[in-house]
């Protein structure tokens, strides 16, 4: 495997990160995971952004400019003989003190790999659980995507112990948040509904994607905050993702979503799956 590691590109095992990195040390660091279509990241300016906002808020030295990021992507794919693929970039602190003092830090570590693509969907798509787990509203890690994912791994890790593929997430107000790894949509009474920002969610590059689409097919979506009884009867749900896109849930907590027998893959789902796809064809 070739990486892209501190402006270079080296062998796996030639990416040594020292253990004194407050990434190491303190999960000091951020990340982004994107999805190559033929080539080329879809979205590559909003994750970059995303990251550079984190990275503001943080108070870290400036990143690399976008040009050497998207560079070092290419590179990778290409060394990798990749095309359509999963890309993971990942930014560490840097080194300092052992204290946790990150002014100490010297310029962040920053690498980036690819790797092919998880096997496709199940068509019914996922069961989800509702884990005891709930996003911190008052925390910055539900905001922004840091290295520090523990919440999101103990969450999914609880949903697979019930058999479920991924986590339902509620904030500690009791409304529904997302997902351990991907943000939550609704349709009912002919509406699509998805927690607002404020709801202790990842402000997801796919579900922005969704939220456009959908307007655009003059579908009406609501952002606001979502009880827990309100998916009990909802017509369908999905979540969303960079790497699984758009994945119907097909049961919550053990019962089926929706009424009819499509089990979550219901009109919404569907054609927002085929938009998602005709998009990522196109850009
Ligand atoms: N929420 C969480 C907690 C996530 O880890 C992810 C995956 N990055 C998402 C939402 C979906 O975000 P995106 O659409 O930007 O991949």
């Amino acid at each position: 495997m070739i990486i892209y590691f501190n402006g270079r590109l080296v062998s796996a095992a030639e990416a040594v990160l020292t253990p004194v990195d407050h990434g190491f040390l303190y999960g000091h660091g951020l990340f982004e995971t994107m999805r190559a279509y033929h080539g080329r990241v879809f979205k590559f300016k909003e994750h970059i952004n995303r990251l550079k906002a984190a990275a503001d808020f943080l108070g870290w030295p400036k990143l690399p400019p976008y040009a050497e990021l998207s560079d070092a992507i290419t590179s990778v794919l290409n060394d990798n003989q990749l095309t359509n693929a999963s890309v993971r970039l990942t930014c560490s602190r840097g080194q300092g003190t052992p204290r946790p003092d990150p002014g100490s830090c010297g310029q962040p570590a920053i690498a980036v790999f690819a790797s092919p693509l998880p096997p496709p969907l199940p068509p019914a798509g996922w069961s989800v659980t509702t884990v005891a787990f709930r996003r911190n509203l008052s925390s910055p890690l539900v905001k922004i995507k840091s290295a520090n994912y523990l919440d999101n791994i103990l969450a999914k890790q609880e949903a697979k112990a019930k058999g479920a593929e991924e986590a339902l997430m509620l904030n500690t107000d009791g409304f529904v948040a997302e997902g351990s790894m991907s943000n939550l949509f609704m349709a009912s009474e002919g509406r699509l509904i998805t927690p607002d920002i404020y709801s202790g969610i990842l402000p997801g590059i796919t579900r922005s994607t969704i939220i456009e689409l959908a307007k655009a097919a003059g579908i009406i979506v609501e952002e606001r905050q979502v009880r827990p009884e309100e998916l009990a009867d909802a017509d369908e749900i999905f979540l969303t993702s960079s790497i699984m896109e758009v994945i119907p849930v097909k049961m919550l907590d053990g019962c089926p979503v929706g009424k009819s027998q499509t089990a979550g893959r219901g009109y919404f789902t569907v054609k927002l799956i085929q938009l998602y796809r005709e998009l990522t064809a196109k850009e």
